[in-house]
């Protein structure tokens, strides 16, 4: 891994290694004594604040609200719904002391929250007038994981789950679509992370789920990232827990139950998403520092340069941009330069002697690196609208990226050469077997994404055995 004052490893040479040394480098997170767990450094934690805003904001707007439940599960209520447990079991820590006491039952370390918050439903919901709940919980959750990797996979890790109770089935699947079109929105808005939205074949969906829809983002390497899940649970679990509700006709029945979940591993999707060989790229809206100011020391800078820089990042912080002023005389403007860009810093500004008497600024664009002079005179307006554009290029960018490596394959053959080739989407017809599905990722390693809410049906029949298609897969290696 890269020391403090070397690049990072080239993306053509080795991702997998260059993803590692930008989320070093860039000091985003860290390892730690604990195998497969890492502590995420301030500037890391500071985006994950940002995504969870962003998030919180829009879970309110469509009328859930937050709680919090035990992080521990007792064995005997982790076993009450058999798919559920047999699909969980070999992630699961367990807690089997207390103290010096071997407890009488073990408590396992939630992997996940529906059967613990099932539980509470079944004692706060009697009636229809109950429903619907609504639900999230921010929480960290464990599964036992045996490869792990920064923000993507790891033992522990942070993200929010929301779990809600409905009167109806149409209800239920209402609210699976409605979180995940909110996912959508939020990756394409705030991350510029575009996501294709589909549902889950039935070999990949939630152990438990009725049904599983995801949301799969393409890196920058061609794989695939399950960016987030929203699961329609049925009565699946309203009958493993005793969620009842008497109903408007008086008739005691289940409830209709969804869970749905984004974690830190979103931030592991931007860095992969936008990052080059220079380091990480942000985008603004989730960028710690949207803008970084660098005074050129020369002359008597810090009576002249200085309080000028202090005066604009004023102003701009003002306007609700966030800017940080790296004034420190440690090291030079060109090492500044290289460790802003590192870190991903959407714009940089530089001001010295020779701009404070033309009244203007040097801006550099991280996603571009374009600099341009700037007049200080209406600076903030200027700012605010080339982060705005920094955003959608780093979307459009990404949405390019994704249409060049997304194929279509007709027959088996070509689909086998696709995967070899270069990664990204491949689109084939799928009967619906979770055979074919099987073999598919035994031969290709390539596994079904989803089929998307947009789907096409193009191919007709399946890639893999002829058989009727109804609607065509997107396939990928993935994360
Ligand atoms: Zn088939």
């Amino acid at each position: 891994m890269a020391d403090k004052d070397e690049g990072v490893t080239p993306q053509s040479q080795d991702f997998s290694q260059w993803y590692l040394d930008v989320v070093r480098r860039a000091e985003l997170a860290d390892y730690t004594p604990v195998k497969g767990c890492m502590a995420i450094r301030p500037y890391g934690f500071r985006i994950w604040e940002l995504i969870q805003q962003g998030l919180d904001q829009r879970f309110k707007a469509t009328g859930h609200v937050n709680a919090y439940f035990p992080l521990f599960i007792p064995q005997s209520l982790l076993m009450r719904e058999a798919e559920h447990v047999e699909g969980f079991a070999p992630q699961v820590a367990w807690v089997t002391k207390g103290g010096n006491e071997e407890l009488a039952e073990p408590l396992a370390i939630r992997p996940t929250s529906e059967v613990i918050i099932g539980t509470l439903y079944a004692k706060w919901i009697k009636s229809w007038r109950d429903l619907p709940v609504l639900i999230n919980q921010w929480a960290n959750v464990v599964r036992w994981e045996k490869v792990t990797r920064p923000f993507l996979r790891t033992t522990e890790f942070l993200w929010q789950e929301g779990h809600t109770a409905h009167e109806t089935a149409e209800q239920a699947q209402d609210e699976t679509m409605t979180i995940l079109g909110v996912y959508k929105e939020f990756c394409e808005t705030e991350l510029a992370m575009p996501v294709i939205d589909g549902q889950k074949s039935e070999s990949e969906k939630f152990a438990g789920a009725s049904r599983t829809y995801s949301i799969e983002a393409l890196m920058g390497d061609g794989r695939a990232l399950q960016a987030g899940t929203s699961h329609n649970l049925g009565q699946n679990f309203a009958k493993a827990f005793d969620i009842q509700f008497q109903g408007r006709d008086k008739v005691l029945r289940h409830a209709f139950t969804t869970s749905w979940g984004v974690s830190t591993r979103l931030i592991g999707g931007v860095i992969m998403t936008h990052g080059d060989d220079r380091g990480l790229i942000l985008p603004p809206r989730v960028a710690p520092y949207q803008v970084v100011i660098v005074p050129i020391p020369r002359g008597n800078w810090q009576e002249t340069v200085l309080p000028r820089a202090k005066e604009l990042q004023a102003a701009l912080t003002q306007a609700g941009v966030r800017v940080l002023l790296d004034d420190s005389d440690a090291n030079t403007p060109g090492w500044k330069f290289a460790e802003w860009e590192m870190r991903g810093v959407p714009l940089r500004m530089e001001i010295g002697p020779k701009d404070l008497e033309k009244s203007q600024v040097v801006l550099a664009r991280r996603d571009t690196r374009e600099k341009s002079m700037v007049p200080m005179d209406g600076l903030t307006e200027c700012v605010t609208a080339l982060l705005q554009e920094i955003q959608n290029a780093l979307f459009d960018r990404a949405v390019t990226f994704r249409a060049e490596h997304t194929s279509q394959a007709d027959d088996y053959e070509q689909f086998k050469q696709l995967m070899e080739g270069r990664p990204g989407f491949v689109i084939a017809g799928w009967c619906g077997s979770a055979d074919c599905e099987a073999l598919i990722k035994a031969d290709t390693q390539a596994t079904l994404r989803n089929i998307p809410l947009a789907s096409t049906n193009l191919h007709r029949q399946c890639v893999k055995c002829g058989e009727p298609s109804a609607a065509d897969a997107w396939f990928a290696k993935a994360y």
